[in-house]
């Protein structure tokens, strides 16, 4: 094959086809960031960012952290991975999962690793519906999750997802085996459950808080009552904790921080604060005992990457970082702070209202009157040194590492506002 003239061929940035993004769209604009510290990125001509969202909501400690990249290194020089098929295992694996066993709000859990986030929901919709068949009620398949959810990019999360943009037009059937219920309605799922018949469903998927979907905070009381419902009807909970889990609420888990116990837990992103992809599914022993059983056979499911060595080398150093410098405290700390600072921003012009729970939150612009105001934003935020994203079409989204100092929040809500501001006014001017 000879190469295509260097005239025909177009400039090497141009051949990377970014996610999420229109492929027409995105060459003129492309970022290409070089270098992290803390709170900031650094792009190739050497402009500073502040990091408004922990890049896709996984650096929770922070860019440039040395131990962990020296955990990685030690671990690729010793054995980089290692299948954990069959009886296989790696003792940064067993480790990792020993300690997320002390941290999940489980007793007695075991943990089976994935390589992200989609990996996990889609594990734990296989394990949800072998768990039924495992118990003989093979028609428990019904899966129930909320409106406005983001559970990944898989087959079964892409069915399981409440942001309808995100199915329509992908060649997904409309799956009788998927029901959704609004997102702020425990009742309604009651009301399903009932019209379906308890012994039709398998699970109720959850993320405590949303995330992708706009930064929505569980109204008071919500987890407990669906809880309770999936408990009385004997209905597993699943709870999507990989944007929620590793701190962003000041607990471990969201599910500790609202008094929920879930059968299946997910997590990815915040278990190596993005360094290696990892993800996983904590799974308690009500469940895991059921795949125990000597007549149960194998699950016969998993990834090349399961238990990957370096990855799970890098969630041990990640999870020593967030002890030791004590992360969850400072998230917390943060927290409390952003819910002070962020509602003023709901006088501005152009903002809809504002939302947060933890150290995560969202500014819903109003556009109604202008549906191009949240990519202005974005745009006006960028060229002053903030980066953050749209999300669910109308918010803009915050989820900083937790090393953010007080200083550089302040700067990152006064940016915003001044962005907003900005935006606002090449539409009225
Ligand atoms: N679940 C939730 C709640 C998420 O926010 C995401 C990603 O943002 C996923 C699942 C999918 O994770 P990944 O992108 O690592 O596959």
């Amino acid at each position: 094959i000879s190469p295509p003239a260097a005239a025909d061929r177009p400039p090497a940035a141009s051949r990377l086809w970014h996610p999420f993004s229109s492929l027409g769209g995105t060459r003129a604009s492309e970022l290409t960031l070089v270098e992290g510290k803390g709170a900031r990125v650094r792009d190739k001509d050497g402009n500073w960012y502040l990091d408004a969202t922990a890049a896709l909501w996984y650096a929770n400690v922070g860019h440039g952290q040395a131990p962990i990249a020296d955990a990685i290194a030690e671990q690729a020089r010793r054995l980089a991975a290692y299948s954990t098929f069959g009886d296989m295992s790696n003792p940064a694996a067993a480790a990792l999962a020993e300690q997320l066993a002390d941290l999940a709000p489980s007793a007695d859990p075991m943990v089976f690793f994935t390589s992200g986030g989609s990996d996990a929901v889609d594990t734990a919709v296989k394990m949800v519906r072998r768990f039924w068949t495992l118990r003989g009620e093979i028609d428990r398949s019904v899966i129930i999750s909320r409106g406005l959810s983001y559970h990944g990019m898989h087959g079964h999360g892409t069915s399981l997802a409440g942001i309808a943009a995100n199915n329509a037009g992908y060649g997904m059937a409309p799956d009788p085996e998927f029901v959704r219920v609004p997102h702020d309605d425990a009742g309604a799922l009651r009301r399903v459950i009932d019209e379906l018949g308890p012994s039709r469903v398998a699970a109720f998927f959850v993320e405590p808080i949303i995330g992708a979907g706009g930064v929505y905070p569980p109204p008071p009381g919500y987890l407990t009552e669906v809880a309770q419902i999936c408990r009385s009807a004997g209905v597993l909970l699943v709870a999507d904790e990989v944007v929620t889990g590793f701190g962003r609420t000041g607990d471990w888990f969201a599910s500790a921080s609202y008094g929920i116990e879930p059968d299946l837990l997910l997590f990815a992103k915040g278990v190596t604060s993005g360094y290696v992809p990892l993800g996983g599914v904590i799974a308690d022993r009500g469940v895991w005992e059921v795949f125990a059983d000597a007549t149960a056979g194998a699950f016969r499911h998993g990834y090349t990457y399961s238990g990957h060595a370096v990855a799970c080398a890098a969630a041990l150093a990640n999870l020593r970082l967030l002890v030791e410098q004590d992360l969850l405290a400072r998230a917390a700390v943060l927290a409390e702070e952003l819910a002070v600072r962020l509602p003023r921003l709901a006088e501005l012009p152009g903002v809809r209202e504002v939302r947060c729970a933890g150290l995560l939150g969202a500014i819903a612009l109003d556009t109604v009157r202008d549906p191009a105001l949240p990519e202005r934003v974005v745009r006006q935020a960028r060229a002053a040194g903030v980066l953050t994203r749209v999300i669910n079409g109308d918010s803009v989204q915050l989820s900083p590492a937790f090393v953010l100092t007080d200083e550089q929040l302040g700067q990152l809500v006064d940016r915003l506002a001044e962005a907003i501001t900005a935006a606002d006014s090449v539409r009225t001017g």
